[in-house]
């Protein structure tokens, strides 16, 4: 099953880059993402690294959505990416697979637009869960199948975790939690609270609880939140009746709002721990897309490639807790999001590269090749 699926969205123009006259230089036709960028655009002090061929950088990943002008017909709205990632995740989850996804990219950029919207315009997690629970009720009436949903939701702040839905108080309660590894069930965050829902409103009633006691609420540091990691957590189990016997299957689905890919403005401690868990999961990541293609699992011995593939889990704090969600049983998705204007092309262009990185090179080739350093 292990399938990586990278998707890159851009934003429209916000209002600061439209006063500062910025230009768009993200195109993009089918699936290929093209930046565009002449010297001249990119403001003093950010090196126009990278550039040649007249500035322009092509990649083609599984999609390419266009969001920038709503007017447009090849505009993407919120459904869109739902019916072509969503599904799949749901697809997926009812077969008994995990799956993660993720959005990466600069502050700013829409991961929180594409993971969670608004109430006029909800994304990817409100459409999950409201498909999730639309499925429970179908098949419970057709197949006399039960379903239980539980969720949880932590942060990870400078390679601590802390969770966001505990009811405890008094200081220090659910920070500082460890990460442990179980032989059979795999590595979870130890006194990590777990939540029964019923439906999307129960979720999304724990999303604002657990948003409210981000670092940011409690250190005052508006910026926090965007050197933090989040992964909202649903764990989903089934038990059907097989030849009269109950058999249980146990699918986890993790939705993760990646820190900011940005460097700038943090503390140096921080830049560390940031740098160290997003090049982690782009290895592993990579490592797992490799794998898919060469029909081997992770860390398995394959026909083809006899070597054992090292997938470096445990050398960030989110890629072991969310191993068992990035293995051969679980559908990959990741969102990169993008500004489409030339103030952040530097910052696009490793977002891009970091997307690049992430997904199934072989099975999808590449239509140009990014020549740049
Ligand atoms: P991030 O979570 O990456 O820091 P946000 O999701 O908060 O960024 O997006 C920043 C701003 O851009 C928000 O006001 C958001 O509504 C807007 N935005 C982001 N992506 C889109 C999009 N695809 N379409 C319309 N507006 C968007
Ligand atoms: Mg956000």
């Amino acid at each position: 099953m292990a399938s990586v699926c990278v998707a890159v969205r851009v934003r429209p123009l916000n209002e600061r880059e439209k006063e500062m006259s910025a230009k768009v230089i993200i195109h993009m036709d089918g699936s290929t993402t093209s930046v565009h960028c002449n010297k001249k655009h990119i403001p003093k002090g950010i090196p126009g690294i990278g550039l040649t061929d007249g500035g322009r950088h092509s990649f083609s990943y599984d999609f390419s959505y266009d969001s920038t002008d709503v007017r447009s017909p090849n505009f993407v709205p919120q459904d869109k990416v739902f019916k072509d990632l969503g599904c799949d995740v749901l697809k997926a989850v009812f077969e008994g697979y995990n799956a993660c996804v993720f959005a990466y990219g600069q502050t700013g950029s829409g991961k929180s637009y594409t993971m969670i919207g608004s109430p006029g315009d909800l994304g990817l997690i409100p459409r999950i869960c409201d498909g999730l629970f639309c499925q429970i009720s179908e098949k419970d009436q057709v197949d006399g199948a039960s379903f239980r949903t539980e969720v949880s939701y932590l942060e990870i702040y400078n390679e601590r975790v802390q969770d966001l839905l505990t009811t405890k108080t008094g200081p220090g309660s659910g920070s500082g939690l460890h990460l442990r590894e179980h032989p059979k069930d795999g590595p979870y965050v130890q006194k990590l609270s777990t939540h029964l829902v019923q439906n999307y409103t129960d979720i999304e009633e724990l999303m604002h609880a657990g948003n409210a006691k981000r670092t940011t609420a409690s250190t005052g540091m508006n910026d926090v939140s965007s050197r933090s990691h989040t992964s909202f957590t649903i764990i989903f189990t089934q038990v059907r009746f097989d030849a009269e016997l109950p058999c249980e299957t146990v699918s986890k689905i993790h939705l993760v709002d990646l820190a900011g890919s940005e460097r700038t403005g943090a503390r140096l401690k921080e830049v560390a721990n940031i740098n160290k868990s997003l090049a982690t999961l782009g290895s592993v990541i990579s490592v797992l897309a490799d794998t898919c293609v060469t029909g081997g699992g992770g860390g398995s011995h394959t026909g083809k490639r006899k070597k054992q593939l090292f997938i470096p889990y445990r050398d960030s704090l989110l890629t072991w807790l969310l191993k068992d969600s990035l293995g051969r049983n679980s559908k990959t998705i990741m969102i990169a999001t993008l500004s489409p204007a030339d103030v952040h092309y530097s910052e696009t262009l490793s977002t891009l590269r970091y997307a690049n990185r992430a997904k199934n090179i072989v099975r999808k080739p590449t239509v140009n090749e990014d020549s740049g350093v």
